[in-house]
């Protein structure tokens, strides 16, 4: 490799993000130029279609630190960030969002903990969401709950993928077989030492959410489905309790006819069957999202397809193409 690697890569995942572009580098540059170490701002274009692109071009004229890598196509925040940190070289990879909702003067306190304390993960825990709506909040609360349940206490409560990796944990990353990992998950599973630095989540600066309900709906569906099996047990205990309900009928029957009364209601009928079939259904249908991801990973399709990277170096690459 030509030069050193540097101590820092800051990874910067971006789709249709050119109304913050500007702010952007000028804040994340005046962050990174104070610490007075060797870094590479590696921005990951997600397949923009607006002038993100060409921004970041303007940019890397005045910016030699910027690395730009341009995807084919868009493959989703967690796709971006993955192609990033792969092909990022520093010793330390810190991930943060583009929208300047992740403040970037608090990289140096998360490269000083992990310095100081020997650590291989900092997180960056929002210490207050008051400027994400209500629904977000909510919805957020009910995640961390659950995956903290799946995964373990390991998992902080609302980290998102604002966090500094070291390099050992980018390699771990790099070894595992799947091809896209729910980072925010995957990353507390790897056991290592890990240390937390709270920040004021802010305000999007500019442009608008990439995450519509639906896409953090299937976030969360594959949160679970990639980390537990138990949901498909369900479908065991719900038959079980079936069992034992259709025990009590039976018996209250035999009584009824015991004692000569017959026994009357279409709608007790009814409701079983209708009861028995949507079971049925939600069982199929959980058993449905198990059988797509393996049916993904069985595919194997790259996450990613690298077009450009403005300092390939001889980084061969890894998880995409
Ligand atoms: N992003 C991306 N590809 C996508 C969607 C989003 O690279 O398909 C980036 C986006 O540009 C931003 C980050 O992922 O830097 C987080 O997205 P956003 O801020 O829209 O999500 P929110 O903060 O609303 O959850
Ligand atoms: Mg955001």
């Amino acid at each position: 490799m030509a030069q050193q690697d540097p101590a820092l890569s800051v990874v910067v995942p971006m789709y249709n993000e050119e109304s913050v572009l500007p702010l952007l580098a000028e804040r994340l540059r005046a962050a990174l130029d104070g610490l007075t170490e060797p870094y590479e701002v590696v921005a990951v274009d997600d397949g923009s279609t607006d002038a993100t692109a060409a921004g970041l071009s303007g940019l890397r004229q005045r910016w030699p630190e910027l690395r730009v890598i341009r995807l084919r196509r868009n493959g989703g925040h967690q796709a971006a960030l993955i192609a990033g940190l792969l092909r990022a070289r520093g010793r330390y990879v810190v991930s943060i969002d583009a929208d300047l909702q992740d403040p970037p003067e608090i990289i140096s306190e998360m490269l000083a903990l992990a310095r100081a304390e020997n650590l291989d993960i900092v997180y960056g825990v929002r210490g207050d969401r008051s400027s994400d709506t209500a629904f977000k909040r909510l919805t957020a609360a009910a995640y961390y709950r659950l995956m903290r349940q799946l995964v373990g206490k390991q998992v902080p409560a609302q980290a998102g993928d604002f966090r500094l990796l070291s390099r050992a944990a980018i390699e771990a990353l790099r070894d595992l077989p799947e091809r896209s990992p729910v980072l925010r998950l995957v990353v507390p599973w790897l056991g290592f030492p890990s240390g937390e630095v709270r920040f004021l989540r802010a305000e999007r600066a500019a442009g608008r959410t990439k995450y519509p309900l639906s896409r953090m709906l299937a976030l969360a569906a594959e949160s679970v489905t990639s980390f537990s099996a138990a949901p498909l047990r369900v479908a065991t205990w719900l038959g079980l309790a079936g069992v034992a309900v259709c025990g009590l009928l039976v018996i209250s029957v035999i009584v009824a006819f015991a004692s000569g009364r017959t026994v009357t209601g279409w709608p007790s009928i009814l409701v079983a069957v209708l009861f028995l079939g949507a079971v049925q259904l939600l069982c199929l249908g959980l058993l449905g999202e198990y059988v797509a991801r393996i049916y993904t990973a069985v595919q194997a399709r790259p996450a990613y397809f690298i077009a450009s990277d403005s300092d390939p170096g001889d980084t061969a690459d890894p998880g995409g193409a």
